[in-house]
């Protein structure tokens, strides 16, 4: 049983036979695909805040020397990147600021809202009024939290990361796996498209990694709104200096996704964290967001490659490169998406249109 699925009265298992059959996976066993697709995007850190403190993360900053985004900013970063084509506004947090960040309250009381889940729904409707699609990862969420949220996002996400209990996650304040498989429960009960991930090297068993990848399976099962699977690298930063998971080991993790995962869901290794030509024949066919206009505020050691460098990497694997929006083509519709989001999607502007262009090139 997943450490803290009880407390958040969340069910999955996964079944003993299939732990086996992942583990034998190779990347021999997988096929590459015949496509590769990314999406443009211009990332919003609406909060540097964060009740957790994962070891190997450079995302949050300290109570006192967090930030929230004002509104302007959040305007002008989605005007700028309309202008330069993107179709997505990347919103992430921290998980949920806790009373330790007092400034960040009093902030968001300034702004007139209650908590940072409110301040979201703002930002969401700022970028949708700018002709951005708002796919946001705003760390753990509730059900009702989720609920405030929903119909003014085309998407959202949050890295399952691992379904063990890790040191990196350790300390006083410590991440729960069973409350990310509520999360992303949660947008299944909700019925949103949702994008998850496992990152590798964290101090997880092999045995680990087949069963977080399985406990997404069986979350798609039952509710298939799993869009896209990240397995991402953990990478030595200012506060990680444990290493990355070797090439070989990212081969394998990655077939391993490929195998265990249906084929409607996509695979993801983000290039900007290990060079993607090198798992390109294991089964990825997504290489993540690309943004002129932001860094990526998650990693900012990393810069995003230029799609020069995400056209190399298809030009590699002999495949073409296609754009996409945030959310998968097969979502797009009002069983899946709020009439609010499908209105933008259908708009009669600029917007509208570079939404179905890219759509149109899928
Ligand atoms: S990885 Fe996520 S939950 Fe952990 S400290 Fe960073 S922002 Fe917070």
């Amino acid at each position: 049983m997943f450490p803290g699925i009880e407390a958040y009265d969340v069910d999955v298992t996964v079944d003993e036979r299939d732990v086996e059959r992942a583990l034998a996976v190779r990347p021999a066993d997988v096929a590459a695909a015949d496509e590769l697709s990314f999406a443009r995007n211009v990332f919003l850190p609406l909060t540097t805040a964060c009740r957790y403190t994962c070891t190997y993360c450079t995302y949050y900053d300290p109570p006192g020397q967090a930030s929230l985004l004002t509104r302007e900013e959040i305007r002008e970063t989605c005007r700028q990147g309309a202008n330069a084509g993107c179709t997505e506004a990347l919103f992430t947090f921290g998980d949920d600021p806790d009373d330790r960040y007092a400034e960040i309250h009093a902030e968001l009381d300034e702004l007139g809202h209650e908590s940072i889940h409110d301040y979201l729904r703002e930002a969401c409707e700022i970028a949708l009024d700018e002709g951005l699609l708002p796919h946001s990862n705003p760390g753990d969420q509730t059900y009702e939290e989720m609920a405030a949220v929903a119909d003014v996002n085309a998407s959202l996400g949050v890295m399952l990361e691992t379904t063990a209990e890790v040191q990196a996650h350790g300390g006083p304040r410590s991440k729960v796996p069973g409350q990310r498989l509520n999360t992303i429960a949660n947008a299944g009960k909700h019925g949103i498209p949702f994008t998850t991930g496992i990152l590798v090297g964290i101090g997880e068993t092999w045995r680990d990694r087949a069963e977080s990848l399985l406990a997404i399976r069986e979350l798609d099962r039952r509710y298939g709104h799993v869009q896209e699977v990240i397995v991402q690298p953990v990478s030595d930063n200012e506060r990680w200096h444990e290493g990355s998971p070797s090439t070989a080991t990212m081969r394998r993790v990655v077939a391993m996704a490929r195998a265990v995962l249906p084929e409607s869901v996509s695979v993801q290794v983000p290039p900007n964290l290990m060079d993607a030509r090198d798992v390109v024949d294991c089964g990825i066919d997504d290489l993540g967001g690309v943004s002129p206009v932001t860094d990526d505020h998650v990693n900012p050691e990393y810069a995003w490659p230029a799609l020069r460098e995400l056209e190399e990497v298809a030009e590699h694997a002999g495949v073409p490169l296609a754009e996409r929006l945030p959310t998968y083509e097969r979502y797009l519709n009002e069983e899946w998406l709020s009439e609010r989001v499908l209105a933008a999607l259908d708009a009669p502007d600029d917007a509208g249109e570079r939404y179905r262009t890219v759509r149109a090139g899928t």
